[in-house]
């Protein structure tokens, strides 16, 4: 599909682009986001890069008021939190990301289970511009 050698950095580069990538393997068909080189269900080592829909449902997630620096330059902070979610994706694979528009203050009203949708969030950060893959409820 892609000749980006798969890993971390081609997986950024597809965020970059607004899409969404993991590997499948072509042994066991089994799908890892973000991708990964070998197979943890085979052992396979023949994977290829493959796109999901980039939907599925809130696994679980957390609320942070104090995080890694790179959130507090975002403005994050104990007066202001923001959450960090795992994704179970509609192909399988569950993927940590930032869950957005929902208010990180008040967890009881965030519902496990609940569709989301992703949602690429492009910032500027003092290393140069970052895409950073987020989760939305839909
Ligand atoms: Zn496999």
């Amino acid at each position: 599909m892609d000749d980006r050698p798969i890993g971390d950095h081609g997986y950024q580069l597809f965020l970059d682009e607004d899409k969404l990538m993991g590997s499948r393997c072509s042994a066991c068909k089994a799908i890892f986001v973000p991708p990964r080189q070998i197979c943890v269900e085979c052992r396979g080592h023949d994977l290829a890069w493959a796109s999901v829909r980039g939907t599925g449902r809130l696994a679980a997630f957390t609320s942070i008021s104090i995080g890694p620096s790179f959130m507090s330059e975002e403005g994050f902070g104990r007066d202001r939190p923001y959450c960090t979610a795992a994704v179970e994706l509609d192909e399988g694979p569950r993927v940590v990301a930032r869950l957005e528009e929902v208010e990180p203050s008040r967890p009881d009203q965030i519902c496990i289970g609940m569709p989301v949708t992703v949602r690429f969030l492009h910032r500027t950060t003092t290393s140069g511009p970052r895409t950073f893959l987020a989760f939305v409820p839909c």
